[in-house]
This record gives C-alpha cells, structure tokens and sequence, in this order.
C-alpha cells in the first residue's frame, strides 16, 4: 500500500494554508497593491505587434541578457552589482531562502511584514523568526539586536516600505540591523516607486545587503517580473537555483518595451501618489477611523479600537457587497486587530469605496 499525503508529505506542508486570493470578478478590485492604470493606446499596439511575432515556439533567453541591461539603466543598479531575475519578486525570495537554508539555519523578518516571508521559510525548510514591531509599526530596535543575537539568522527580509503597514521604517535603524547581523539582510523595495527612499547607494557599502525590487506595483503584475540587486559572489550562488527559463519569451519582451516608456510608468506613480493624499485626507475625516501613515500605494486603516468586537470584519462584508473588494487585515497579527488594507486606485474607484465604506460604518454603528 503506498502511503498517503499525510504520511509522505513534511507536517509543515501539511500544516500550512495555501497563499489565498479571493475572486475578484466584476469588483473594484482594491486588495492586491496594482497600478489600476493600463498603458497608452499607441503602446499597447506594440506590445500586440511584439507578441505576434514572438518566438515562443524557442525557449526564452535564459539570461535574459537584453532585458537586464534595459532594468540596469532604468533602475539605476551601480556598476559593480549583478542581477538575478525572478518570476516576480516571490520567486526570488524563495531561491534565496532555498540557498540559506542550512540544517536549523534561521529566516528573519519583522511582524506583520509581508506574509510570503514566513511562508517561504517553511517551504525551505527553514526556522523562523518574526520580531513584532512597535504598535506604531516602528522598528523596535531593542527586540531587533536581542533576535539577532539569539537566532544567528542567515538572512533578515526587511520591506521598505513594510506591507501591510505601509510605513517606511527608520533608515538608520536598518543600516544599523545591517551592521549588525552575521548574515544577509534583503530590502525588499516593492513599493519603491511610491516612496523616494531607497537602499540601492548602500549596496557598496554593506557587502551583506541585497535589494530586491519588482514590476508588478509598478503596473505591471501579470508579468511576473522581480529583480535582485547585489554583489556578484552572493549572485553567483543564487543563479545556480534560478530555474534556467524562469523569465518567459513574451515576458522578457514586453518588460524591455514597456522600460523603453519608464516615463508613463513614473507618471502613474505619480498620478497615485497624488490620488494617495487625497484619499488618506477623506478617510481621516471619517468617524472613528485611524488611518495609518503610508508610502506605498496603499493605506492601512483601523475601523475600532482594539477590543471592538470584529468590527473591521463587517466593514470588509459591507464593502464586499457594495462590490469592493479590499483586504481585512484582523487575525493576521496582534498588531493589526481591526485593520483594512485598501489600495490606492482610479479616482472613481477611491470615490466609490469611500462612499461604500462611510455607507459600511453607517450600518455597522447602528
Ligand atoms: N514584497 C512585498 C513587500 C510585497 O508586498 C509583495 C507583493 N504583495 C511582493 C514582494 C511580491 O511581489 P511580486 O511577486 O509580484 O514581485
């Protein structure tokens, strides 16, 4: 008799929940961190043009080569650095924690911090550990320095800015996590673009610091295209476990394309930024709402105090049948009782999830 799942598979596979996306179909889709704006009509034609004529008959270029030198120019890597390219950033978070994990090596990250770090540790088979942060969602320095000192850990995710919190944490803080820590600290800079910070100038200064950045906030998310920054004897070892055709044909072609236009890109950015001001001023003038700062493309808000009942649970069930759909945050951490994670849309959009949200508070208070 061959054995069944529960007797071949590790128990913290078994253990674990898949990563769940709910369906969106015919929603205002606010809950997973897109640019809501497609590209220029004129682009969008050459794009079709390039797809057509594909040759996705071969396999893609493996290194990619072409499309590296278009991200290093656009992106601005120092000379010095490597890249390594991942199937969107996940997939390099997962190659690197696959390298790292040693027999009882330790990943590190803060909490509540992007949920795919704690997740890929247990696919790799490696410890975790998770420092709360403050309830101001700072960095709490003293708990940092203790955890490293404990756990020895063979790399620290840090995103900067910090999903879902949205905050940037203290740059010095991190240079001094950096400093400290005996092995490899990731800044994971999803949301770059939204912040006007950056870790990228420290590269040559911290031989244990690799950055990590992605497309898809940047509006392009259905490519699947992340990116990894950093010394060459830490990529070499990287490259080995990146699956020779990770990055598509259609992928590597349409990426360098649209790079070719960053400008529409970096307008986007902007128009959400400016869209982020405004939304965040209304949802302040709301009743008993405490809105969070941010600088990413999205803005972490509590609808009770702690101790409310599930009161973001509602909002979220009233928005959801309004048919806007955005992320309750309850439950994933202590921190974040009674949060809602909206992303920054069109300015329709943000107009119809607030009025559905005032609409939501409505009920619930009464
Ligand atoms: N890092 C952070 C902090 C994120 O929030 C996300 C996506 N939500 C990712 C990485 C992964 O992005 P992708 O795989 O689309 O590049």
């Amino acid at each position: 008799m061959p054995g069944s799942p529960n007797q071949i598979i590790r128990p913290e596979i078994l253990a674990l929940s898949a990563y769940h996306v709910p369906p969106a179909s015919g929603m205002v889709k606010l809950d997973a961190m897109e640019n809501p704006y497609s590209l220029p009509p004129e682009l969008r034609d050459e794009i079709a043009q390039l797809v057509a004529d594909a040759p996705i008959n071969r396999y893609p270029d493996a290194s990619a080569a072409s499309l590296k030198a278009s991200l290093r120019q656009a992106l601005a890597i120092p000379d010095g650095m490597d890249i390594m390219l991942g199937n969107g950033s996940d997939e390099i978070i997962q190659i690197i924690a696959l390298a790292f994990a040693r027999p009882g090596a330790v990943l590190m990250s803060v909490e509540p911090a992007f949920v795919m770090f704690r997740m890929t540790a247990v696919f790799a088979g490696m410890k975790y550990a998770g420092v709360p942060l403050n309830a101001d969602f700072s960095l709490d320095m003293d708990a940092m320095f203790a955890a490293i000192a404990r756990h020895q850990p063979a790399v620290i995710f840090i995103a900067y800015p910090n999903n879902p919190t949205g905050n940037l944490f203290d740059s010095e803080a991190i240079s001094r996590i950096i400093e400290a820590a005996p092995g490899v600290v990731v800044v994971d800079e999803a949301y770059h673009v939204f912040a006007d910070a950056s870790f990228m100038g420290k590269l040559a200064q911290y031989p244990n610091l690799l950055l990590m950045r992605t497309l898809s906030k940047l509006g392009l998310a259905g490519l699947r295209l992340g990116l990894l920054a950093g010394r060459p004897e830490w990529l070499i070892q990287l490259e080995k476990l990146r699956l020779p055709y990770n990055i598509g044909v259609v992928t590597q072609l349409i990426a360098e394309k649209v790079l070719q236009h960053h400008d529409v890109l970096m307008q986007q950015a902007a128009a959400i930024k400016a869209e982020r001001a405004i939304m965040g001023e209304r949802l302040e003038a709301l009743n008993g709402i405490e809105v969070f700062p941010t600088d990413a493309n999205f803005i972490l808000f509590r609808v009770a105090r702690e101790g409310d009942g599930n009161e973001a649970n509602r909002v979220f069930l009233g928005l959801k049948e309004r048919g806007i759909l955005i992320k309750n945050l309850d439950g994933y951490h202590p921190l974040l009782k009674n949060c809602l994670r909206v992303t920054v849309g069109k300015p329709d959009e943000n107009t119809k999830f607030l009025m559905a949200l005032q609409a939501s508070l409505n009920k619930s208070n009464n």
